[in-house]
């Protein structure tokens, strides 16, 4: 953290700036230029506010020089994080495709979408089995039988599965069912949740929340690394804006920045990052282009009876279309689609 002081601060300022670093436990570097001071504040910046120190008189502004995400940044691991899933790796060479419905429905949903992003080339099985839905009308999904005939459709079909926990109570059976627990975009800073998963040996998929900044999302990550955890996958979903032509607005910026500021694997979600399969389409092959390591599309045999996202999700041959097009782009990028492979039951 490096502290500016106004040109005309006095040095009795100065000197109250130094005794508050030092008090806070920090050492401080002065440097008194031609017009003004500035004081370099070495130490543990994560434990200061850097608002404590804005406050005080003579003070022009407090520069942060490291993030606060030291497990998650990149500048404390420079070699990218690969994780392996059931057979298959994530955030190496390959891209990575994960699809399937919105919510588990039945057996044969599940089967049929299995079946249908299996065909296509995915190699991971998505599919809600406890929905966070903004009205408790709506369906809520099918719980702990919903994870138990995702877990056996994605085995059916050679696919590793993820799917989206709610609640701390719940991770025993996750652990058990799912090869990737999610983290949705409502949960992104249930920190509650977080500290949990962070004691779990399994990868978890972190989405960005919907007002969440890059640099929040990756403090989110920083919860579940310190803890133990270090194998988490971030997930640009769309953000609220003020635009509403499309569900969300979905930040493909956020590839190529969350690249540079952290090691971990990228994927992008376009199906809740747009609302509505036509742009769904785009916004994949976009996402692939700009250098995600993979995508999370939804998937759905019959879209048009959907008890979930059914305007956003793909039917079969619209997805199988898709991944066509993603093969010709994965190519361009220097890359290769993850090839089809039995999932194998990773050790709990
Ligand atoms: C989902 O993937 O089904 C979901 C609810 O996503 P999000 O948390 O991004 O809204
Ligand atoms: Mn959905």
């Amino acid at each position: 953290m490096v502290i500016v002081m106004s040109p005309g601060a006095t040095e009795e300022q100065v000197q109250k700036v130094i005794e508050a670093l030092v008090e806070r436990g920090f050492d401080a570097h002065r440097s008194t230029g031609s017009t003004r001071t500035v004081i370099g504040a070495v130490g543990q910046t994560g434990r200061a506010d850097p608002r404590d120190f804005r406050l005080l008189d003579g003070v022009a502004d407090v520069v942060r020089i490291s993030e606060p995400y030291k497990l998650a940044g990149r500048t404390f691991q420079s070699e990218d994080t690969r994780i392996q899933v059931a057979g298959v790796e994530i955030g190496g060479p390959e891209v990575v495709v994960m699809a399937g419905p919105c919510a588990v429905e039945s057996q044969k949903q599940v089967h049929e979408a299995a079946a249908a992003a299996a065909a296509g080339g995915a190699r991971i099985l998505r599919g809600g089995a406890f929905k966070p839905r903004t009205s408790p009308y709506n369906f809520q999904g099918l719980g702990a039988e919903g994870l138990g005939f995702l877990k056996a459709a994605g085995r059916e079909h050679g696919l590793a599965v993820v799917s989206e926990i709610l609640d701390t109570r719940d991770v025993p059976l996750f652990v058990e069912q799912v090869d990737i627990i999610q983290v949705g975009a409502r949960n992104m800073q249930n920190f509650a949740l977080l500290k949990e998963l962070s004691r779990v040996r399994k990868p978890i998929l972190l989405k960005r929340g919907m007002s969440a900044t890059l640099s929040e999302l990756l403090l989110s990550a920083e919860y579940l690394m310190s803890g133990g955890n270090r194998q988490v996958i971030l997930c640009e979903r769309g953000i609220r804006t003020f635009e509403t032509s499309t569900r969300n607005t979905l930040d493909l910026s956020a590839i190529p920045v969350l690249k540079s500021m952290s090691h971990l694997p990228v994927i992008v979600d376009p199906s809740h990052g747009t609302g509505l399969r036509d742009f769904v389409v785009p916004m994949a092959r976009a996402a692939v282009a700009a250098g995600a390591d993979g995508l999370l599309v939804e998937v759905h045999p019959h879209p048009e009876e959907a008890l979930s996202d059914g305007a956003q999700s793909l039917p079969p041959e619209m997805f199988t279309a898709l991944m066509v097009q993603i093969r010709v782009i994965v190519t361009a990028m220097d890359r290769t689609l993850a090839q089809p492979g039995a999932a194998v039951d990773a050790e709990a």
